[in-house]
């Protein structure tokens, strides 16, 4: 019979996960810690979060965003520096997003942090369902209307209540994959915006965060799993991140044989992300139509809201 291996951090209890590109194995306890560890050390690292920030997690349902409002709560509740909101974006997808809406509040309520709901409806007059049956080609993909909408909508939120940073459970997996989309899009401009040292925007001064940023995808599963967090099972029925799905079974393969490629990776993408944002003046003008920031005359959400209502 196989023998279990002990942790290699207590080395007390029985290993759990095995971190494959570090060797370690690791306990239930240890394991957890190092990923509370990990997100508070990126935190400081890209100095993140000052003394007194609000923080508004958007949290969607999903692992990731559950996820780091337990990590966030358990390290803010430990330094008692700052407070914490979840904000909730509703894009009015029938059948989808009222499982999400139940989790969230339900964990929300344990956790004793106040959940505030904002919808695409009520903030653009639009919501997804209508976006889908009346925009005029395929050409404008659902989840580019969505994604246009819902940073706006996270924007919006973040300002109403009362909030000065946006954190987002956006993992170093993502991160990788939306490097190679902005790279085989020509999107250059983009890259620079992702490096992980937030820079305050807008009127507002708000800073946006992606603590998971150094943490792999399936370490995030792990804990979600092991502190017991609820999973959304819905299917977005728009659901259109056929490259993304491509990208990520890549990176996947070739850390099953390379362990600790997808860390190499980031680490480039860090410095080429470091250059691009030093150099980047794409964002300095605002939108004519709101007044928000925009590369362009109009910003994409005046743009998309044109043509989705002229339709
Ligand atoms: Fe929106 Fe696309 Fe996500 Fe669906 S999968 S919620 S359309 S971004």
């Amino acid at each position: 019979m196989q023998q279990l291996a002990i942790c290699s951090k207590c080395q007390k209890k029985t290993s759990v996960y095995f971190r494959q590109y570090s060797g370690e194995h690791l306990c239930r306890s240890c394991f957890i810690f190092s990923i509370e560890e990990k997100a508070s050390r990126t935190i400081s690292k890209f100095s993140m979060v000052n003394y007194g920030d609000k923080i508004a997690v958007g949290v969607s349902g999903g692992k990731d965003s559950l996820s780091l409002l337990l990590v966030l709560k358990h390290l803010f509740d430990r330094k008692k520096t700052n407070d914490l909101i979840a904000i909730t974006i509703d894009e009015g997808i029938a059948g989808y997003r009222d499982e999400s809406l139940k989790i969230v509040k339900e964990f929300c309520s344990r956790l004793n942090i106040t959940n505030e709901i904002f919808s695409y409806k009520e903030l653009f007059g639009i919501d997804m369902d209508e976006s889908m049956s009346i925009r005029p080609s395929e050409k404008m993909t659902s989840c580019s209307i969505c994604g246009t909408f819902r940073r706006r909508a996270i924007d919006i939120a973040t300002d109403y209540v009362g909030a000065n940073v946006i954190a987002t459970g956006h993992n170093l997996d993502d991160q990788l994959q939306s490097f190679m989309i902005n790279v085989i899009s020509g999107d250059v401009n983009r890259i620079g915006w992702t490096y992980p040292e937030p820079i305050s925007y807008g009127s507002k001064k708000i800073k946006k965060i992606k603590p998971f940023i150094e943490i792999y995808e399936r370490e995030i599963v792990f804990y979600a799993l092991q502190q017991n967090i609820p999973f959304q099972s819905e299917q977005c029925p728009y659901q259109d991140e056929s490259i993304r799905s491509e990208i990520r079974e890549f990176f996947n393969s070739l850390e099953e044989n390379r362990s600790g490629v997808k860390y190499n990776t980031f680490s480039s993408i860090l410095k080429i992300s470091k250059i691009l944002k030093n150099n980047d003046n794409s964002l300095k003008n605002t939108c004519d139509v709101c007044g928000y920031e925009s590369t362009g005359p109009i910003c994409s959400v005046c743009n998309n809201l044109r043509i989705l209502k002229n339709t």
